[in-house]
């Protein structure tokens, strides 16, 4: 006992005097120029973002097969070059697909909606498996992002914009979050809402890798699609010679890549905190 107590002693007063200390070590700023450290050193993607460029071509190498389908299906998109690892990306210019609403997850307001044309259309398959739980809304906070797998020295899924990040869903069960109705009991419709659209995802087959709490604490408050596989394709007459005469459209002015776009939130927050069983606004 009476070690912790000196222990004590000792800590409280070598903290107190490196306190003290501090301000005579530490050189004083420079003035105007204190440099923000970046919050998450590990995530490339608010610098990768600059190097991306809108074309209304498909350049060689890309999925025009896939490209094709969803121009045949109506699904309205924006294609992109240079996005660092993915070989087809593409931000569709729609909230629906599979007649499930995509919708940006509050916490992650800057997150590029970015994906491989194969992950879209993938999801655009899954919609109708989704629909038999009451699905309305999926609340997404991660699409194509160039970090790597946590405690691994290799690129995660989302690099290669293959994976979608889904932290809560909403429907005729109400508002379902991974966080608070993951493990809120069998009988609870959240939380059946929440375990059926998971397992309808894992047995549709159409992404080789469903994550969800169960998995690791990684993953205790969003689930984690990837890897769409190749053989699922929409039932759609289509002809890649389509994609060499692009139409003028999408002109929508807030679907313009904004080069100054960060994945971190700058400055003091555009509105109050939000529990997360809150509702997000709505897009
Ligand atoms: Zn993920």
């Amino acid at each position: 006992m009476r070690f912790f107590f000196t222990t004590f002693l000792i800590l409280s007063f070598s903290l107190s005097a490196g306190a003290q200390m501090s301000p005579a070590k530490g050189k004083t700023p420079a003035k105007g120029k204190t440099r923000a450290k970046p919050k998450e050193p590990w995530n490339k993607t608010p610098m990768l973002i600059k190097d991306i460029k809108r074309i209304s071509v498909p350049t060689k190498g890309m999925d025009r097969d896939c490209l094709a389908r969803l121009k045949a299906a109506g699904i309205p998109y924006q294609l992109f070059d240079n996005v660092a690892h993915v070989t087809t990306p593409i931000k569709p210019l729609t909230t629906k697909l599979g007649g499930v609403v995509y919708r940006r997850a509050w916490n992650n307001p800057d997150a590029p909606w970015i994906m491989e044309c194969k992950t879209v259309e993938n999801l655009i398959l899954a919609g109708p498996k989704l629909q038999k739980w009451g699905i309305a809304s999926m609340y997404w906070n991660s699409a194509w992002r160039v970090t790597q797998v946590e405690g691994k020295n290799q690129l995660s899924r989302h690099a290669y914009g293959e994976a979608l990040d889904v932290t809560a869903i909403d429907g005729s069960f109400g508002y379902a979050t991974l966080v608070n109705h993951w493990e809120s009991g069998s009988r609870s419709p959240k939380a059946r809402a929440l375990h059926g659209v998971t397992a309808a995802l894992r047995d549709s087959g159409l992404f080789s890798s469903v994550l969800t709490p169960a998995y690791n604490a990684a993953h205790r408050d969003h689930f984690h699609i990837d890897s769409p596989s190749r053989t699922h394709k929409l039932a759609v007459k289509y002809d890649v010679k389509s994609l060499e005469a692009p139409d003028k459209t999408p002109s929508t002015p807030d679907m313009k890549p904004d080069a100054r776009r960060d994945h971190e939130l700058q400055g003091p927050l555009p509105r109050p905190y939000e529990p997360p069983r809150s509702r997000p606004r709505h897009y």
